[in-house]
């Protein structure tokens, strides 16, 4: 039995596949060229639980660990959504865990809150303003770390807040902000050094705040019903009180919750390589050429085989690792390699699956296509390959 294999965590898979069969099938086309999902979406989701899964009952969370969540964003896919919908709809996923953690919240080890257990006291000021509205699906965040230039170099940020009484004066601009566009308020890195002095320190800044605009809405080759925006901030002055944590500890936090974000972007990518498995399956059986069916074929059968096996190994190591890290260990190379293995089979299965799809492959009617577009981003949102590779390196002592 795999460890996400419960009798609880099937609920919880059940519980997902009926909300993407319910509230997202009839409507996703239409959110891709609206570029971006509803509100409502949000308060939905809230409702049955699924935003809180992963964040502690007292914090308006559904309880649950990192397995959970992964188990959500896995079957979010796999029923028929995309990592462009995760995105956008769990944005909250890599905008909140930093305040929680501040307010010293424990996540919860099993799952209970709106899914039927109990709840505990909320924690403090952000807790109350943020968290339990954004969980309760009335609020959108968003968490801007990269700037125009660079992302990678997270220590180089050169979003300034110069310290002003009870209050911080920020300069500067975030770019490829995932739900920029909707979001109430923005979890953004700033440095309180000098620019590039890596001493960086997390605010929470609401939209309307004076100095803080919303540039456009940027195209992208997938990810269409996730807005992702530009934000310019001139002397934007934040209330001290939306500090996350004590000053110029932004950087480890940042790092701490990386974990987490990277094995979400692993999941969506084995996930995605899974639902390209079933739907290339599904089209080799019915589809003939030459008389027969494209599955009869040796080649198709053991391309088909090759997909499933880089798929299903991704997905084994993924889940192995993010067992490890609910477990509290250490694994940040793990979750790297996690990363890096997820993403290689999903370009592999992407790329197989619309090919075997022939022409129909390459047309949006066909759910493959939108995949192949999605997958993309996954090797570069959340730390790139190539930093992976860096992080593996160090790991390995070189
Ligand atoms: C759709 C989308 C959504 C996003 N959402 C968010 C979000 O919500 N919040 C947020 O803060 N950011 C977000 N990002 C930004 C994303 O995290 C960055 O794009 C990513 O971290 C890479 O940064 P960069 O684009 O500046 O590339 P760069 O850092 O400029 O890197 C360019 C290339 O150089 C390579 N490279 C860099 N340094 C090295 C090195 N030392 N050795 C070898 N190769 C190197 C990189 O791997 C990459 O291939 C999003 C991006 C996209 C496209």
């Amino acid at each position: 039995m795999s460890i996400v294999d419960t009798p609880e965590r099937r609920q919880l898979r059940e519980l997902t596949r009926a909300f993407v069969t319910r509230e997202v099938l009839p409507h996703l086309d239409e959110w891709e060229r609206a570029g971006e999902v509803p509100r409502a979406l949000h308060a939905t989701a809230a409702k049955l639980g699924l935003l809180g899964i992963g964040f502690p009952e007292s914090v308006g969370g559904s309880g649950g660990d990192l397995l959970d969540s992964i188990l959500v964003t896995e079957e979010l896919i796999r029923s028929g959504g995309s990592s462009g919908l995760v995105a956008a709809l769990f944005t909250h996923g890599i905008a909140l865990p930093h305040m929680v953690a501040a307010a010293g919240a424990r996540s919860g080890g099993s799952l209970g809150g709106r899914l039927g257990g109990g709840s505990t006291p909320g924690g403090d000021d952000l807790i109350e303003r943020y968290v339990r509205p954004t969980l309760a699906g009335t609020t959108i965040g968003a968490l801007a770390i990269t700037e125009p230039d660079g992302g990678s170099d997270v220590a180089g940020i050169r979003t300034t807040a110069r310290r002003d009484g009870d209050h911080y004066v920020v300069n500067g601009s975030k770019t490829y902000i995932t739900s920029g566009h909707r979001a109430d308020f923005v979890t953004t890195a700033v440095c309180t050094e000098f620019p590039g002095s890596g001493e960086l320190t997390l605010l929470v800044i609401d939209k309307g705040t004076p100095g803080f605009t919303v540039g456009r809405r940027l195209e992208k080759l997938g990810w269409h019903c996730s807005d992702t925006a530009e934000l310019s901030f001139v002397d934007v002055r934040v209330p001290v009180a939306n500090r996350i944590g004590a000053e110029n500890t932004g950087f480890l936090a940042i790092m701490q919750h990386f974990a987490a974000e990277r094995l979400s972007l692993a999941t969506q990518a084995y996930a995605t390589a899974q639902r390209c498995v079933e739907l290339a399956v599904r089209w080799c059986r019915d589809r003939e050429t030459f008389g027969r069916p494209l599955v009869s074929r040796q080649l198709v059968r053991h391309r088909l085989a090759e997909m499933h096996t880089r798929t299903e190994a991704a997905r084994s190591y993924v889940h192995e690792v993010a067992a490890r890290v609910a477990a509290g260990e250490p694994v940040v190379t793990e979750v790297a390699m996690a990363k890096n293995i997820a993403v290689a089979a999903c370009d592999h299965v992407v790329d197989q699956a619309l090919q075997l799809h022939g022409g129909f492959g390459y047309l949006r009617d066909a759910e493959v296509e939108r995949h192949y577009r999605d997958a993309r981003i996954l090797g570069i949102g959340g730390g790139t390959t190539e930093i992976m590779n860096e992080i593996i390196a160090k790991g390995m002592g070189l």
